[in-house]
Parts: structure tokens; C-alpha cells; sequence
């Protein structure tokens, strides 16, 4: 136990951070050139935001939430997803003072308790962007079109785009209905979770992984068809717009999304890579959330992507191999005579902005150099009698095995020539 990580959850190991952010060094590069401000939310919130915000009758409100009462009896939710905490920041904020539309981003941890497999996890990892304040379907476009850009910076251009509407409150009520209808003539098939839903969330049963009831879903209707003339209209502009900026897409009745606050455009942004967990992003427009959790009317939509599977596909397709990065110097002195020379200049060199590291295991000169080839760096300033008594250390090029001698006090410039940095 004491040796083990909670099932579920993963250390990231140095390999695996410098991957890590180079993604997020690419998505805050990218959220950037679409006018996208950084917001980050605590790690746990109040549960009832979630419970109103996602909906109660949600896989992840249901069966998935990390919720407990801290020692006041409040009860406290580890956040499952980032939109709720982020609507409630614009709310608390005020932040529809601001000129709008309120576009922002986030990096954050995401706690569910799922069975744990290949990509799914219980503490897992999205980026997610969100863009307040506007109904136009061109914050839809750009929404979309943002996950698209960012994933092909990566080098990830084949990924498929799909998109569905799920309408708004007026005309969910008819396909509800017609749904309900068709599920009841099926309801002996249907898993215990989805007979409860059948009175009172029937939709939530479109997004079932249970494979009976997949299996149930093949024939039922369509929402599309029972799309408002405002839906329709808003959905075909998404299209158009999708064309216009060049997004590749697909119409695909079958998403509903896992969560309840969704209105109008739906979208996932799938990758074969990953087996059954193929869903790398997953956003829409949900116009309904700020107002249900207690602000004023705002149509808004956002996407999250999840970073695990995102780091998935990339090493599948061996898109993300970072080099470890070199040192610039190790200093090794001959003895422990030169200790604090050596100590010296390594913090001179570290003040100036060089990475410079010296032996801390009490290692001979030998074993030091041996250890140095092995970090790795890129030079080896060696310390000793002579160098002391000269001002000149002897600098070895590890790379190349070339030997020069240097002025102690000129070793910043020596190194600013060699590696052409900034001090
Ligand atoms: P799924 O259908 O795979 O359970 P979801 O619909 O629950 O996904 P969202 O709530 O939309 O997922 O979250 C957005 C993204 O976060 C997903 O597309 C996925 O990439 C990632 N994600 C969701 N749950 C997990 C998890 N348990 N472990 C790792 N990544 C996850
Ligand atoms: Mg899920």
C-alpha cells in the first residue's frame, strides 16, 4: 500500500513532465492566437454546483463524483470536469462586465471514479478552453476550430471531427417524447440505470456504454429531425463556418455528450489510437449553465480535452519524443582541497543563467567524469592545483574531447561564445 499509488493514478515521471509541457507550452501558444486568457479554479467546489451543473441524473453525478463532508459538515466535490468551476468563477467575478465575448482557458486535474483502463483513470488531466457571452454559431466555428489547430501543431492532422445539435429546452421536449416512446416498447432490454432514466432524464440513455443498450440505440430516433427552425438554422452556420475556416467534419447523430448542460452544437474529436477510450475531446454549446447555476443569461461553449489520451496518440504515433536536455557544465575538482573554488564558481555560473552541477557523493576525479558523461553535459570545467594557482581552469568539450584552457574569470564569456546564450 505504502509503496503504491491509489488505483487510478499515475506519478509522472521527469521523461513524462518535459512531454507534458511541451503540450500545454502548444495549447497556451494556441489558446493565445485565439484572444484565450488563462483562469484556474480550485481543486474541489461546493457539490452542489456540480450537481446542478452537470445534472443529476449524469453518469458522472450519479456514479462517478469524489464527494465528501470536510470537518464542518460542508459536502465537498473534487472537481470531475472544468466548466462548472469556471462558471462559477464568471459568475462570482462578474466577469460578463467585461467586454464580452469572455474567452478562457485551463489546465487542470479531474477526479472520477470510473474503472480504471487504458485512458480512463480517476485522477486524470484536461485542457479545456470556454467562450462566454455570445449565441453566435461562428463562437461554435472557433470553438471547434481551435481543438483542430492545436492538435495539428502537434502533428496530429488526421483526427476525425464530429458534430451533432442537440437543440435547445423547446424542441429537446418533442424528441424527448418520440424517444421516450420508442425506448419504452424496448425497456426490458434496457440496463437498471437507464429504466430509471427512461421517466426522468430520458437523453442521458443516448450516451449508455452498456453494449445491450447500444445495441437498442442503432434504430432510435434522430434528434436532427426534430431540430426548432432556430437549431436548425444555428447548426447549418456551424457547417458553413466549419467550410469556410477549412475544418474537416462529420454529422454524427449518435453524440449526445455525458453531460446535461449541453444546448445546440455537441462535438467530439475522435482518434482510432485509442480503442474503446477514442474520444480525445469532447465540447459544444451549453447556453443554459450560467443562468442554472445563478447568473445572468449567457450562451456559452468550451470543449475538454483529455491529456492522458492526448499523450496516447502522440507517443502511438511517435510524434512526441523530447531529448533530455543536456547541462552546460559539470565542474569536478581533483580533490576536496578545491571544493570551494569549485563551489564558487558553480554558483556564478548558475546566477548568470548557465545549468552547472558538481559532485555531491564525494566521487574521485575519475569516477566525476565518468558520472558527468552520464547526466549528460555538455562541458567539464576540471579544478586543480594548477588550475587554482594559474586563474585557468581546464574545460573539456564532453561531445568532442577537445581540451582548452580558460581564464576562471572569463569562463561566462568562453561559454557565451561556445553555446551562443544569453547571460
Ligand atoms: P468518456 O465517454 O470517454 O467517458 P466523457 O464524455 O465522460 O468521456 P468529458 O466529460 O467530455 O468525457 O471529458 C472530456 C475529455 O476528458 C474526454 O474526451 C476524455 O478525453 C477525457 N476523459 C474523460 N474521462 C476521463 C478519464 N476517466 N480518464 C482520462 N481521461 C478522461
Ligand atoms: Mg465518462
Amino acid at each position: 500500500m505504502l509503496t503504491k499509488a491509489p488505483r487510478g493514478t499515475r506519478d509522472l515521471l521527469p521523461e513524462e513532465c518535459a512531454k507534458w509541457l511541451y503540450i500545454e507550452n502548444v495549447f497556451r501558444e494556441t489558446c493565445t492566437l485565439f484572444g484565450y486568457q488563462e483562469i484556474r479554479t480550485p481543486t474541489f467546489e461546493h457539490t452542489e454546483l456540480f450537481q446542478r451543473g452537470i445534472g443529476e441524473t449524469t453518469d458522472i453525478v450519479e456514479k462517478e463524483m469524489y464527494t465528501f463532508e470536510d470537518k464542518s459538515g460542508r459536502s465537498i466535490t473534487l472537481k470531475p470536469e472544468g466548466t462548472a468551476p469556471v462558471a462559477r468563477a464568471y459568475i462570482e467575478h462578474k466577469l460578463y462586465n467585461n467586454p464580452l465575448p469572455v474567452k478562457l482557458f485551463y489546465i487542470t486535474p479531474c477526479f472520477r471514479y470510473e474503472r480504471p483502463q487504458a485512458g480512463r483513470y480517476r485522477e486524470f488531466h484536461q485542457f479545456g478552453i470556454e467562450a462566454f457571452g455570445s449565441p453566435s454559431p461562428l463562437i461554435d466555428v472557433e470553438v471547434i476550430a481551435l481543438a483542430v489547430l492545436f492538435f495539428e501543431k502537434l502533428g496530429l492532422s488526421q483526427l476525425e471531427v464530429h458534430i451533432n445539435s442537440i437543440g435547445c429546452k423547446a424542441c429537446r421536449e418533442d424528441y424527448k417524447k418520440a424517444l421516450k416512446d420508442f425506448l419504452f416498447k424496448k425497456k426490458d432490454f434496457l440496463c437498471d440505470t437507464c429504466l430509471l432514466r427512461l421517466e426522468r432524464n430520458p437523453l442521458r440513455i443516448l450516451d449508455c456504454k452498456n453494449p445491450n443498450c447500444q445495441k437498442i440505440l442503432e434504430d432510435v430516433p434522430k434528434i436532427v429531425d426534430y431540430l426548432c427552425d432556430d437549431c436548425r438554422r444555428h447548426f447549418a452556420e456551424v457547417e458553413k463556418g466549419l467550410t469556410t475556416v477549412g475544418v474537416k467534419y462529420q454529422v454524427n447523430p449518435g453524440i449526445v455528450r455525458g453531460l446535461d448542460y449541453y444546448t445546440k452544437t455537441v462535438f467530439e474529436i475522435i482518434s482510432e489510437e485509442l480503442g474503446a477510450q477514442s474520444t480525445v475531446c469532447g465540447g459544444g454549446r451549453y447556453d443554459n449553465l450560467i443562468e442554472e447555476c445563478g447568473g445572468p443569461h449567457t450562451p456559452a461553449a468550451g470543449f475538454g480535452i483529455g491529456i492522458e489520451r492526448l499523450v496516447l496518440i502522440l507517443e502511438a504515433k511517435g510524434l512526441i519524443e523530447i531529448p533530455s536536455k543536456e547541462m552546460d557544465v559539470f565542474i569536478a575538482v581533483m580533490d576536496e582541497n578545491y571544493r570551494e573554488y569549485g563551489l564558487q564558481l558553480l554558483y556564478r555560473l548558475r546566477k548568470t543563467g548557465f545549468s552547472a552541477e558538481m559532485d555531491n557523493m564525494g566521487r574521485s576525479l575519475k569516477a566525476q567524469m565518468k558520472y558527468a558523461s552520464k547526466i549528460p553535459v555538455k562541458y567539464a570545467f576540471i579544478i586543480g592545483e594548477d588550475e587554482v594557482k594559474s586563474g585557468k581552469i581546464t574545460v573539456k568539450d564532453l561531445a568532442t574531447g577537445e581540451q582548452d584552457k580558460v581564464s576562471c574569470d572569463e569562463a561566462e564569456i568562453y561559454l557565451k561564445n561556445k553555446i551562443r546564450k544569453g547571460c
